[in-house]
Parts: C-alpha cells; sequence; structure tokens
C-alpha cells in the first residue's frame, strides 16, 4: 500500500479524534469504525459508525458470527454517507481507525468526496487485497487519500489514541 504522510493540521486531528470517538459508539466489538464527513468550511456534515440498519436486529449472536456480521453491517463510510441530509458533493471524509474498504470506496466516490483522511494503521491482513482495490479506485477517480503519520515510525493500530500522532 502507498502511503501519503501528510503535515499534521489541528483540524485534521481534531476530526480524526471525533471520528475514534463516534467509532465507540458501535456495538461490533472486533472493529469499532467511526466516520466524519465534514465541507470546505470544516462543518460537521454527518457522522457515522459500523452498524446494522435501522431496525434490524443487532444481538451478539449476529456480531459473534464473521460471515453473518458481513452480510448485516453497514460500514462506518457508507453511514456517514447514507445518513447525510445534504450533498457531501466536495466533502472530506475522516475514517478511523482504517482506509476505506473497496465497498465503501465505490460510495464514497460515487457521493463526490473528494478527500479521505485516516490515520497510519496496520491493516488486518483479511483486508489488504480489498483495501488494495479500494486504494487504486481512489487513485482513478481522483480522490486524495492522507495518511497521518505518528511520531517515530510506528504505525497506528487500533485503540491508540490521537495523542500519539505527530504533528510536524
Ligand atoms: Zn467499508
Amino acid at each position: 500500500m502507498r502511503y501519503k504522510a501528510v503535515r499534521g493540521n489541528k483540524w485534521d486531528i481534531r476530526f480524526l479524534l471525533l471520528a475514534q470517538h463516534v467509532a465507540s459508539w458501535s456495538k461490533d466489538e472486533s472493529t469499532q469504525a467511526g466516520a466524519v464527513i465534514v465541507d470546505n468550511q470544516r462543518r460537521v456534515m454527518s457522522l457515522g459508525y459500523n452498524g446494522f440498519p435501522r431496525g434490524v436486529i443487532d444481538g451478539k449472536d449476529r456480531y459473534s458470527n464473521r460471515e453473518v456480521k458481513y452480510r448485516f453491517i453497514v460500514h462506518a463510510e457508507a453511514n456517514a454517507i447514507l445518513q447525510s441530509k445534504v450533498t457531501v458533493e466536495g466533502c472530506s471524509l475522516y475514517v478511523w481507525p482504517m482506509p476505506p474498504c473497496s465497498g465503501c470506496a465505490k460510495s464514497i466516490i460515487q457521493s463526490g468526496i473528494k478527500t479521505v483522511i485516516v490515520p497510519r494503521c496496520d491493516i488486518p491482513e483479511r483486508w489488504k487485497d480489498d483495501m488494495d482495490i479500494a486504494n487504486t479506485m481512489f487513485s482513478e477517480a481522483g480522490v486524495e487519500v492522507s495518511y497521518h503519520a505518528l511520531k517515530g515510525s510506528g504505525f497506528l493500530r487500533q485503540r491508540q489514541t490521537l495523542h500519539d500522532i505527530a504533528i510536524k
């Protein structure tokens, strides 16, 4: 995967922290993901976390079986796009803790979001191929993906906090 480290920006860190907070609302114990959509005036347009569609029973039994869960769950990025009451054309999307999957990449591109900001992190092996496809689509569609570099040479792992992110 190609990483593009960006200069740390106070607002980028704030919105990533907000995405981290929103992620904590998810009932998925294996991966809590959060997404924040912001317009070019830094106004928050929408929030999303990974969860089942409205009204669908989201019991532990469905979450505990990965194959079952995948069929029910709406990812944080897709939820943020779907929940928005206004167009997200030209907006930026902050995602915690991992970059978007290929499914979300399609929605992100089609919604007109132009920038995706994520913390640099360890990608679980099972997601690597899929996220490569997502990156290929982002690159071809002209969506910029910015990865926040960390202090030192480490990667951000899940459940670390953004205090570890460097402001260069
Ligand atoms: Zn996704």
